[in-house]
């Protein structure tokens, strides 16, 4: 009692815990805890998933199927019934327009007593469902109406469940929690902010949000309430303070001034086979900006695939060797970082630049020296996997780092590697393009430079959406194919034959297209559970066109280059992401020749054909990834998991593009006005940042 009494002496009414509610005792707050309820403001930023509008209350014969309902009625029978071997509780309810049957399939022997005790009308609100023309409802909830009480509720919340905790318990407890503490709520937008982009106070939105004046209006998709306009701008505004702090952060970081050496760069000039293309080129003018300004480099290079990043990270990694430090490239798999290897290292033996190799599968003493060569700083050009951010390799004089498809890692391994130089310069690269609406947020802290173009005559890849059946045409183009001396890739989503699934899979496809298809030309096989080794020595078998076919899962998915490859067959394309099957399709037409994608539709329906056709209309990776977005959500993009924006509670980053926009306006507005956010007006946004803080610190504690 005494602890709970200083706490709600507590400074910050709103970081208290839970408990200090009325009604809440230990064993509830386990509960919402367990929900990751532990704190007032949990509570309060816990926002209803939608409404039920008990004022007046339909009749049974007004109430439609498949929405959630609230109706008041008379219970006609409650008794036990066996259902195919199962005990079941069925309660029929009228109220003279009609009868809906309540059935609980987990319930205790109380719940027949309160039912058989009831004499009076109850309220039943839960989903109405139709079965065999009965209306029917699962596990309702259901309270007695008192007499005369009939209108008791008005608009109510429903929030999604929390598990030993009835709707009904948790509503009595947001009505708490919205009296008592709302008014304790401090404003954390300033006024004119509000003003400006007109939203309501915080409060009243709270107020608003949880228990609403008004009828649940229908808004159009695009649009929000106006309290929950106000709740989302304040979440996006927060991150994007996050963000933007970040950014200051690493913006004042010196680094290294690398020179710019003319000779050597013609030098490096006359060994490539190809001119870069103004992209690269323009690109490589901002990295060298970057370079030689003193401060340390924070740049994202996205583009397509097939667009020349590899050239330009070498490029990058040559000026800074010139000027006396290592390099360090790292990759998220075993293939990846063995061709950047094989790429990088015939200019670095042409320019006698001393380079290694560092991954997991490299045999142990070999392992060893390679390290010390690394920590003695013999070795300039390092390349690797994960293998190079483990705590025991060190470097010498470490001033890149270069890490591609960054999507494949997170921003902590980032900095692991980082941490292994004194501030070195930072360049990631990815091929997963983001909308531009989202990119500058999602990489707040990285400045992003775009390769837009693709080098001259590369061949567009046809792509073509066939049904499962339609399968004869595919094994066709593909003998053809074969015929001219060009290779093919098939794609399955599955390594194993799987009981429970219909899904084809890699290892009896293998066998049914070698013995059944295709027995004249070789059929390799490649997926995640075939040791480093094996896979590398099969890579190099399809590279030297000892394998024709090669089927596969996933794992060919980034950056492998075989410029004989002209089909890439996608079995279940459905199963696949608009920008995992872009990427799939970045595999072919990296030669001269004309080059094919063939997307074999199954058991998908109408709507994943209509998304799959996309794919045949543009080759666009960024109106790719848009569409991914706007049909799938920011969720299945690649990257946005490592970012703030996973954790967005309330904002819908397809809905909310126009309210982030505002925020980030809003915020970058009150950095310029206050960089280190200490004028008194502005403490209450410093303590919510704060609280954030401590929160991704707890997080970060937990991993
Ligand atoms: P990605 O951006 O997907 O990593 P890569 O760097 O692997 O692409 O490049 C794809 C292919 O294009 C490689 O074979 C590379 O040698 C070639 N390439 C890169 N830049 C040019 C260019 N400017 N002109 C012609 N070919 C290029
Ligand atoms: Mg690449």
């Amino acid at each position: 009692m005494a602890g709970q009494q200083s706490e709600l002496l507590c400074a910050d009414p709103l970081r208290q815990s839970v408990q200090v509610v009325k009604g809440v005792g230990p064993q509830l707050a386990r509960k919402l805890e367990a929900r990751g309820l532990t704190t007032v403001e949990d509570l309060l930023f816990n926002l209803p998933v939608g409404y039920v509008d008990h004022r007046g209350g339909r009749r049974i014969n007004e109430l439609r199927a498949g929405e959630y309902v609230s109706f008041v009625a008379n219970i006609f029978s409650a008794k036990e019934v066996q259902y195919r071997r199962r005990r079941l509780l069925e309660v029929v309810l009228s109220d003279g327009s009609g009868l809906v049957t309540a059935k609980w399939f987990h319930y205790g022997a109380w719940l027949v007593k309160r039912f058989n005790r009831v004499r009076g009308k109850v309220r039943v609100s839960g989903t109405l469902r139709l079965f065999g023309g009965r209306l029917e409802m699962h596990h309702p909830e259901v309270e007695e109406v008192e007499a005369g009480q009939q209108e008791i509720g008005g608009i109510v919340p429903r929030y999604s469940a929390i598990p030993g905790v009835s709707r009904r318990t948790y509503r009595r407890l947001m009505a708490e929690v919205v009296n008592c503490y709302v008014p304790r709520v401090p404003e954390t937008l300033p006024a004119a902010v509000r003003r400006y982009f007109d939203l309501l106070d915080l409060q009243t939105a709270l107020r608003q949000v949880h228990f609403p004046s008004r009828g649940p209006e229908k808004y159009p998709s695009s649009t929000v309430s106006p309290e929950l306009r106000r709740l989302i701008f304040e979440e996006l505004f927060f991150l994007e303070l996050q963000i933007l702090r970040g950014r200051q952060r690493l913006c004042g970081e010196a680094g290294q001034a690398m020179t710019l050496d003319k000779d050597f760069l013609r030098r490096v000039g006359k060994l490539l086979p190809f001119k870069l293309t103004a992209a690269q080129r323009r690109v490589m003018r901002e990295i060298a900006a970057d370079l030689s300004s003193g401060r340390a480099m924070n740049r994202l290079v996205q583009g397509d695939v097939g667009c020349g990043k590899t050239i330009v990270a070498l490029l990058t990694a040559l000026i800074v060797i010139a000027n006396g430090f290592q390099a360090a490239v790292m990759a998220p798999t075993e293939i990846l970082a063995q061709q950047h290897f094989f790429n990088m290292a015939s200019y670095a033996r042409a320019l006698g630049i001393p380079f290694t190799l560092l991954t997991s599968r490299i045999a142990a003493a070999e392992k060893k020296s390679r390290t010390e060569a690394i920590a003695r700083g013999e070795a300039s050009l390092v390349v690797g996997t994960h293998a190079l951010i483990q705590e025991r390799v060190t470097f010498n004089r470490l001033g890149l780092v270069i890490i591609d498809e960054q999507h494949r890692f997170g921003v902590l391994q980032r900095l692991a590697l980082r941490r292994k130089g004194v501030n070195p310069h930072l360049l990631v690269m990815t091929a997963t393009p983001i909308p531009r609406t989202l990119a500058m947020t999602l990489y707040g802290d990285l400045e992003v430079s775009t390769i837009d173009e693709l080098p001259p005559g590369r061949p567009q890849v046809q792509t073509v959406v066939l049904e499962a059946r339609e399968r004869k045409r595919v094994y066709e183009l593909l003998r053809q194919e074969f015929l001219l001396g060009r290779q093919a890739y098939v794609i399955y989503p599955l390594v194993e034959e799987s009981e429970n699934s219909e899904l084809q899979d890699v290892v009896s496809m293998t066998s049914h297209l070698q013995d059944q298809v295709f027995p004249d030309i070789k059929v390799g096989m490649l997926h995640g559970r075939l040791s480093s080794e094996e896979k590398q020595a099969i890579m190099t078998d399809f590279a030297r066109k000892k394998i024709q076919l090669l089927v596969a899962t996933t794992v060919i998915e980034v950056g492998i280059d075989v410029p004989d490859a002209t089909v890439m067959v996608i079995e279940h394309p459905e199963r696949f992401g608009l920008s995992q099957l872009h990427q799939l399709r970045g595999r072919v037409g990296r030669g001269k020749h004309p080059s094919h994608c063939i997307l074999v539709h199954q058991g998908g329906g109408r709507e994943s054909r209509a998304r799959l056709a996309i794919m045949e209309q543009t080759n666009d990776g960024f109106r790719i990834a848009e569409e991914d977005l706007r049909l799938r959500g920011p969720g299945e993009l690649a990257g946005v998991q490592q970012s703030g924006f996973a954790n967005l509670k309330m904002a819908n980053l397809l809905r909310d593009v126009g309210i982030l926009r505002g925020a980030r306006r809003a915020a970058m507005a009150l950095i310029a006005r206050d960089p280190e956010i200490e004028k008194p007006e502005h403490a209450a946004i410093r303590s919510k940042l704060q609280r954030q803080n401590e929160q991704a610190a707890a997080l970060l504690g937990t991993c």
